[in-house]
């Protein structure tokens, strides 16, 4: 039996949790391949502003096959990422790690001492991510900085931990994390890009650490082919293994399908690609034992999105890391300062005034007054050609849980509220803030069109959908992120967070994976 299997372990998706997962069980002396849906992008091959659609958004259905993915549900608009990497490729780079509270509430809630557990698995996720802060604040981050001290919360504001390699600008040198082991790497010019895919080698993307460390230990990397099933060999629950089948994700014609046998399996493809599969080999009885909870207990950071666009021609926005600050105004929330690179002015066509109100009637009698009292300061926008130097955008997330479900709809996948008030954009104190920083760089708030017609909010931190429970009952996976039923099966991702961080959670599935990865004993 034991020559029959093709791989010890196949990773779907190599996202932070994929990658984390392949490093560690390769590392152990198991046969690892790791299936990814996306392209294996290289620092020549990103878009050089997002108006180069096809580099930069994920349509497959328009043979679009860039590195952002848009999936527009009833209450929530989702942004992800998608290629080897996952979501680091267009990440905006910030590590916090969360408030207490994430550790003591949600689904995990007493199930071990998550806090105290994590610590030693944030360090590691910290330095092998290369998590240092931020060394400079350009104009975006001073306007916060100002906003900050108006609020009285000066000692709040800082710069951010980032994956980013701050060596000399532009200058390449040897590896200078894995102490020769990893890549060349160059310092950062704070061109401001990180979100459309760094062209200049210094973001620490997963390929440049836990995936390239991975390949050099053994673990194979297939890009561009979807996983389209799980099955058990035995019918039952794994205990002699699994067959995953997967088919191209980029071909212009359907080639037909392909198979691996495995001893183990680990579902990294983030909350979309991990849910949906889940989702779908359940209702196909491929995995029937498979807790009734897939789906449930999804949640947001909550948080709303901001896009501030000054007047003033001086200012240029666009400079800096991604994320180039952070405070928090009040004991709830988090605020970042984020940018896009000077040129990326694709947003420009998405967005409109914010205006807040009950329902969308209102909005749309907000929306009619703005066009009749301000034309030139709204369509103006639509005309601006150096739309992202001049636009500063505030990512505001706060810990308030709510959670939703996604479930098999007729076509696709549809969402449902559960507990807690439905997802809202429309947050007092985002407001606040996007007018304070309006005043102080002279400049108009806009939100996203659909954040304001659909009036539930846009996210690029959609978690949960697998969590982790006491039993089948209650969660997906056990407090090991093992699946309840199944041998040899994970769910190692944004799917396992099973608690509202009210922070940009990359380096906390980072840690978690760690976590989960070394109870698994060696080869
Ligand atoms: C624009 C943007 C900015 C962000 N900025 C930050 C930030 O500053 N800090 C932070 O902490 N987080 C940030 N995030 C969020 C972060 O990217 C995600 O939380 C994180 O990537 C999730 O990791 P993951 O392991 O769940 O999976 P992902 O990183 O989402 O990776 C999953 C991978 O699996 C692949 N996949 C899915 N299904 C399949 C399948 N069936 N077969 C094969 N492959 C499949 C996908 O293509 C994808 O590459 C940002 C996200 C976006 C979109
Ligand atoms: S600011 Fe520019 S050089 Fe620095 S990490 Fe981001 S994209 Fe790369």
């Amino acid at each position: 039996m034991e020559n029959s299997f093709d791989y010890d372990y196949v990773i779907i998706g190599s996202g932070f949790g994929g990658s984390v997962s392949a490093l560690r069980l390769s590392e152990k002396g198991y046969k690892v391949l790791v299936i990814e849906k996306g392209k294996w992008y290289k620092k020549e091959d990103f878009p050089k502003t997002n108006w180069q659609l096809k580099k930069w958004l994920w349509l497959p259905t328009f043979k679009m096959f860039g590195i952002l993915k848009m999936t527009i549900f009833r209450h929530a608009t989702i942004i992800s990422g998608v290629g080897v990497g996952g979501g680091s490729l267009v990440y905006a780079n910030t590590l916090p790690i969360p408030k207490s509270e994430f550790f003591n509430s949600g689904n995990w809630k007493g199930l071990a001492n998550w806090e105290e557990e994590l610590k030693p698995h944030y360090t590691v996720a910290e330095k092998m991510l290369g998590a240092v802060k931020n060394p400079k604040f350009y104009d975006a981050d001073i306007a916060l900085q100002k906003v900050a001290m108006q609020m009285g919360r000066t000692k709040e504001f800082e710069a951010p931990k980032v994956s980013v390699y701050f060596g000399k600008s532009d200058v390449e040198v040897k590896d200078p994390f894995f102490n020769g082991e990893g890549p060349d790497r160059v310092g950062c010019n704070f061109c401001g890009q990180c979100m459309t895919g760094c062209p200049n080698n210094a973001k620490n993307s997963l390929d440049k650490n836990y995936l390239y460390l991975a390949q050099k230990k053994g673990a194979k990397v297939i890009a561009e082919k979807l996983v389209t099933s799980v099955k058990t060999i035995d019918n039952d629950s794994g205990n002699l293994g699994y067959i995953i089948d997967f088919k191209d994700a980029t071909s212009y014609f359907d080639k037909g399908s392909d198979s691996v046998k495995t001893k183990g399996v680990i579902f990294s493809g983030g909350v979309l690609g991990t849910v949906r599969l889940l989702l779908d080999m359940r209702s196909k009885k491929y995995l029937p034992n498979l807790s009734d909870e897939v789906g449930n207990h999804i949640r947001t950071n909550n948080e709303n999105l901001s896009l501030i666009t000054s007047r003033d021609k001086d200012l240029d926005l666009s400079k800096g890391i991604a994320i180039g600050s952070i405070f928090s105004p009040d004991d709830h929330g988090h605020v970042e300062a984020v940018r896009y690179g000077a040129g990326s002015n694709f947003w420009k066509i998405l967005i409109i005034p914010m205006v807040f109100g009950k329902n969308v009637f209102i909005r749309i009698f907000q929306l009619l007054k703005e066009l009749i009292l301000h034309p030139t300061v709204w369509l103006g926008n639509y005309f601006r050609k150096d739309y992202a130097k001049r636009t500063v955008i505030l990512l505001f997330m706060q810990h308030l849980d709510s959670t939703i479900k996604l479930k098999r709809g007729w076509f696709n996948l549809s969402s449902k509220v559960t507990t807690g008030a439905k997802p809202t954009p429309f947050i007092p104190m985002a407001k606040t803030l996007a007018d304070k920083v309006a005043k102080e760089i002279n400049g108009n708030a806009f939100m996203m069109s659909t954040d304001i017609l659909l009036g539930s909010p846009s996210t690029a931190h959609i978690l949960g959908g697998a969590v982790i429970g006491k039993d089948k009952e209650h969660g997906v996976i056990d407090k090991y992120q093992k699946v309840f039923g199944y041998q040899n099966m994970y769910v190692c991702d944004g799917s396992a967070m099973s608690a509202n961080p009210g922070v940009n959670p990359s380096l906390s599935i980072t840690a978690m994976t760690e976590r989960a990865m070394s109870f698994i004993s060696k080869k």
